[in-house]
Order: C-alpha cells, then sequence, then structure tokens
C-alpha cells in the first residue's frame, strides 16, 4: 500500500471534543471512499455561464484504516472562458499557466474513468464531497458542455455536510465550520481542490471516529440524474 499523505488532525477544541465519543468506528458498506472536489471557472458576484472545471482531484480511501492508498489530480484547460479572472486565481491559487498546460475536459474525464476502472476493479466505492454542487451540478453541466456522458459511478455520493449535519444536529456552512465542530485543524489552502480534499477526508474520518456510518445522501436526485 502506497499511503501518500499523512492527514494532520491537531486538536484545536471543540464542543464534539466534549460530546463525541471518539474511537468508535463501525464497518462501511463500502471498500473504498473516493474523495472529490472540483474547483471550476468563476467571477466575483457574478455567476459565470458556463462554469468549467479547472482542477479534477479525487483520493482514493480505503474505508477501514482511512488512509489515502492513491490519488488522481490533473489541472483542466477551459475552453469557454479560457483566462482566469483575477478573482479565480486569487479564490483558487491556480495560475493560468497551470490550466493553460492542462488537457481539455474530456482527456481529463477519460483519464479518471480509467484510473477508476484500474483501482476499483472488484471493489465497492462510493464518492464524498462538500456539499452537492460537484456532483449534481458542476459534473453534469461540464459532462454536457464536453460531449461527455455522466458515468453511473458518479451519480452516487456522501454529502458530508449532511453526515456532519445527522450526528452534530448543526448545519454547517462550509469545510471550516465542520474542522472547528470535530476540533480538527485546517490543512493546505481552503479552494485548493486536492487540499480541500484533504479537508474532507479529516471530517470522514472524524465521523467515522465517532461511529457514523456513510450512505448516499442524494437519494431524492437519483432519478434526475439518471
Ligand atoms: P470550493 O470547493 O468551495 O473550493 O468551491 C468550488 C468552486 O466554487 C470554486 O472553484 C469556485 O468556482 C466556486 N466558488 C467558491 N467560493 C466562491 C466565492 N466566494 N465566489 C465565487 N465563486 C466561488
Ligand atoms: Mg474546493
Amino acid at each position: 500500500m502506497n499511503v501518500i499523505f499523512g492527514i494532520g488532525s491537531k486538536k484545536v477544541g471543540s464542543y464534539l471534543d466534549i460530546k463525541g465519543k471518539m474511537g468508535q468506528r463501525k464497518p462501511q458498506s463500502y471498500d473504498y471512499f473516493i474523495v472529490l472536489d472540483f474547483e471550476a471557472t468563476c467571477q466575483k458576484n457574478i455567476q459565470l455561464v458556463p462554469q468549467e472545471i479547472i482542477e479534477f482531484p479525487a483520493l482514493k480511501v480505503n474505508s477501514t484504516t482511512y488512509e489515502v492508498e492513491t490519488k488522481f489530480h490533473q489541472f483542466v484547460k477551459p475552453v469557454v472562458h479560457p483566462q482566469l479572472t483575477d478573482f479565480c486565481k486569487e479564490l483558487t491559487t491556480i495560475t493560468q499557466a497551470e490550466v493553460d498546460n492542462a488537457s481539455e475536459f474530456s482527456k481529463v474525464m477519460g483519464d479518471f474513468r480509467a484510473w477508476i476502472n484500474s483501482e476499483m476493479q472488484g471493489k465497492s466505492f462510493i464518492y464524498v464531497t462538500c456539499g452537492d454542487w460537484d456532483m449534481e451540478t458542476m459534473l453534469p453541466a461540464q459532462c454536457r458542455l464536453s460531449g461527455e456522458e455522466v458515468p453511473d459511478h458518479c451519480k452516487s455520493w456522501v454529502n458530508i455536510k449532511k453526515s456532519y449535519r445527522n450526528y452534530t444536529k448543526h448545519f454547517a456552512r462550509g469545510l471550516i465550520e465542520m474542522l472547528e465542530g470535530l476540533g480538527i485543524g485546517h490543512t493546505g489552502t481552503l479552494h485548493r481542490g486536492l487540499d480541500d480534499c484533504i479537508n474532507i477526508l479529516n471530517i470522514l474520518r472524524g465521523l467515522a471516529d465517532r461511529g457514523v456510518q456513510f450512505s448516499p445522501s442524494n437519494k431524492c436526485i437519483q432519478a434526475r440524474l439518471s
């Protein structure tokens, strides 16, 4: 097993440190979690149409050890708005050169399908995202734009915000609030896709440590995506 990340989990103190019972991991229904977090073109205070994916990261996480075994990571070249706005570069820290030197979405999606097929042969897995935007909105929109089919395995995911709300009874607006709630320090740069994935994983692990079992959280929208 090639473990590529040490997952930081500095305690910062929170109500869950007191309330949550640690060391309560239960078996999960899947062999692996694929933690995924897209970054996309954007503009301040304006809805960019269409938004296009510019960073495509995914972590293959063993559901017993919660270690990252391998990762997929590529930048993506946007075609409708090829020049990143200053706002987007500042928000994501992604540079113009990184997207200029990247492949367009169809090639990246093909590479991702191949990665999933080779890594997940004979294994069960489910995606984990922060919110529903990545899989409900961004991926289908980008696939439509690029003439790609949404793979069936991308139509089911765990929205970690819903898992967090079900466990804590608190609605968290984003990653930072959930990390604080679980007493976990933030790792890396916010809105950098790969770093966001690592923080989502730390939340997943924090909830698993408190006995949470994960199931698809998008049942109500699955029919529409099929
Ligand atoms: P996130 O996963 O939270 O980093 O956000 C994913 C994408 O949503 C970003 O790459 C942006 O395209 C968009 N986004 C996030 N936050 C903002 C914001 N404050 N203003 C405009 N777009 C945003
Ligand atoms: Mg992100």
